[in-house]
């Protein structure tokens, strides 16, 4: 990708030329294509600007990504076979994110540890100085690698940019077009070879990349698997759509943490059922929060393997439901957590401030809320109730007590992964003037 020359003004009639001629097409081939299993794009963030990495709001068609990688991720998806997720996250983009329409769909696979090999399939920064050229992708035996020249002032958008930064889903979209094996075209389109300051319409494909990508991974397929929806239990993952085989797909994760190389967790031999609209199934450990994808058992390439649905695996966070109660010895209790919230990890404790010195309390649970005046409190659990062990406080007026999620109360309360429980603390109190009161309460989501 280069940067304007300074009189750029013969590129308007390139777009008046698209509008009176949409027959024509511009799209050049640069003779390689990537292979059906390499499908993993990540980035390794080393970008110096602050304003490549500035969008920390989290969009969740993109779960667990924020700045430059969101822009690139989101660079990724356009190129693919069908909108990806409900299309959105491009506040630039009215039509959706992902309009390639051809057998193409790429794997996000989150973030590299280095700028990696020609084969690596990573996006990074390349800190040096070039006064013409944006960025560049270079090719492997089977891959590629993109760099982004620092003295250009990268931008993570999400919407419009200042006239002197560059876009980076912008540029990332035009170099992805590259490893994919297009060649610059001559209309102002993607895959045109400049990219003027300020400028985002990059980021959206128009007819002639999507003829481009379609030439080379073929338009498509009637017969591709489709993903419509994916939802998470906590342990499962149900992943409805059309088109998947009755035995022998492929899920596709996300890999959860950085890696070395770019390989996809994945599961196989998934059967399918109704009719190849549904699949259940365990989420490997190392996999977490991006994309999902299916394929097909079969000799079809990109037409085997389906569109990359955003999904969500990792745990919600821990919320305070219900307000504490002053108490004789002040503002009252209040209850807090420490835990992975992994049923896994078993690693749940809980700590308690301000309850009444060395007073005895006990922490019980429950599933359901409620919304309860007892004694001097709010009782905020719904029966039935799952009591813990009673445990002095302090002369401080703290208690701390560990949670055995292998040994329930008498065998019951058992708590699984996917579930969401509710904590709370009932202390005593014999100098207010109810004899006892109640903490806040907590909510934990807990996960494998
Ligand atoms: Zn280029």
């Amino acid at each position: 990708m280069r940067r304007p020359p300074l009189a750029a003004a013969g590129l308007g009639l390139a777009v008046v030329g698209l509008a009176l001629a949409p027959d024509s097409s511009s799209f050049d081939l640069l003779g390689h294509s990537l292979g059906p299993l390499v499908r993993d794009v990540r980035v390794f963030n080393d970008f110096e600007d602050a304003a490549a990495n500035d969008n920390l709001v989290p969009d969740p068609m993109f779960p667990g990504a924020t700045g430059a990688p969101l822009a690139i991720w989101k660079a990724a998806v356009e190129w693919g076979s069908a909108l990806h997720g409900d299309g959105t996250g491009d506040p630039t983009q009215f039509d959706g994110l992902g309009s390639g329409e051809a057998n193409f769909d790429f794997s996000w696979q989150g973030l590299a540890l280095g700028p990696g090999g020609l084969t690596d399939n990573t996006h990074s920064a390349l800190h040096a100085d070039d006064v013409g050229v944006l960025a560049f992708a270079e090719f492997g035996q089977g891959g590629w690698r993109i760099r982004y020249y620092e003295n250009w002032t990268w931008d993570d958008g999400p919407g419009a940019i200042p006239a002197q930064h560059y876009d980076l889903q912008s540029c990332a979209a035009h170099e992805l077009g590259h490893a994919l094996g297009l060649g610059h075209s001559s209309f102002l389109t993607t895959m045109s070879a400049v990219q003027s300051g300020g400028d985002t319409s990059k980021r959206s494909l128009l007819g002639d990349d999507r003829a481009g990508v379609q030439a080379i991974y073929g338009v498509r397929s009637v017969t591709k698997p489709r993903i419509t929806s994916a939802s998470w239990d906590g342990l499962q993952l149900t992943i409805a759509g059309t088109g998947f085989a009755a035995t022998g797909n492929e899920v596709w994760f996300t890999r959860a943490q950085p890696s070395p190389s770019g390989q996809v967790p994945r599961v196989d031999g998934v059967p399918s059922s109704g009719s190849g609209t549904l699949l259940m199934v365990t989420v490997p450990p190392e996999a977490g929060s991006g994309d999902v994808l299916v394929r097909i058992p079969g000799p079809g390439g990109g037409a085997t393997l389906s569109n990359a649905w955003p999904v969500t695996l990792a745990c919600e966070p821990i919320v305070s439901t219900c307000p504490t109660t002053a108490n004789s010895a002040g503002a009252g209790a209040v209850l807090s957590a420490v835990t992975t919230q992994s049923v896994s990890a078993n690693d749940l404790a809980l700590h308690a401030s301000g309850v009444v010195p060395n007073q005895f309390g006990l922490v019980f649970y429950g599933a359901s809320a409620a919304s309860l005046p007892v004694a001097g409190g709010t009782l905020c659990i719904g029966a039935p109730l799952y009591r813990l062990a009673p445990v002095q406080a302090s002369a401080q007026g703290q208690l701390g007590v560990t949670v055995d999620l292998t040994a329930p109360p008498a065998g019951a309360g058992t708590i699984q992964p996917g579930q969401t429980w509710l904590f709370q603390l009932w202390y005593r109190d014999p100098a207010g003037g109810a004899g006892s009161d109640f903490s806040n309460a907590l909510a934990i989501p807990f996960c494998p």
